[in-house]
């Protein structure tokens, strides 16, 4: 499979914030579900890079290693390496947009960090327009707060 990257993200993440890892470790990777369609983003250019850093071995040991790293479970309809706690695979396997993508929301939270590192962020995270979770980030820490979806007013006739 040859990954047409033009129609990908730019990398952009910046792993130097905290506050935008921890909205990734709030988020629990939801941009990982493209790795379902996208077969983890692993072509031939990831597994020729495996290659180099193996001298010796062939194209089909890096396909091996690469199931090999595949985890027991997975999160319903995302990656195949999406575990529950995250990846599974090191970070130093994975394409390089595993490592590099950033949401937009992602990008605004480092924008605002960048300026003011002290800074805290409010996430809501939804599922089918109810709030799933949410919680107040801090470089430092991550608290959870409980918010309720607000309801919908009902029109009468
Ligand atoms: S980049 Fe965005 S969608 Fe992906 S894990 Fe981080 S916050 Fe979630
Ligand atoms: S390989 Fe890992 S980081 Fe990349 S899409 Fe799959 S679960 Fe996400």
């Amino acid at each position: 499979m040859i990954i047409d990257r033009s129609r990908l993200a730019p990398s952009t993440a910046d792993d130097k914030l905290q506050q935008g890892a921890r909205l990734c470790g709030q988020c629990r990777g939801r941009c990982c579900q493209h790795g379902a369609g996208w077969r983890a983003f692993i072509d031939l250019t990831v597994l020729q890079r495996w290659q180099q850093e193996e001298p010796g071995r062939t194209l089909a040991d890096a396909v091996e290693a690469y199931l090999s790293m595949l985890p027991t479970e997975h999160v319903r309809s995302a990656c195949l390496y999406q575990g529950a706690t995250g990846c599974a695979m090191p970070r130093e396997r994975r394409a390089e947009i595993c490592n590099g993508f950033a949401c937009e929301p992602l990008q605004q939270v480092g924008g605002l960090a960048a300026n003011e590192p002290a800074r805290a962020v409010l996430a809501i995270t939804f599922h089918k327009d109810q709030i799933e979770r949410a919680a107040v980030i801090e470089a430092g820490a991550t608290h959870t707060v409980t918010l309720e979806t607000p309801a919908v007013p009902r029109t009468g006739r």
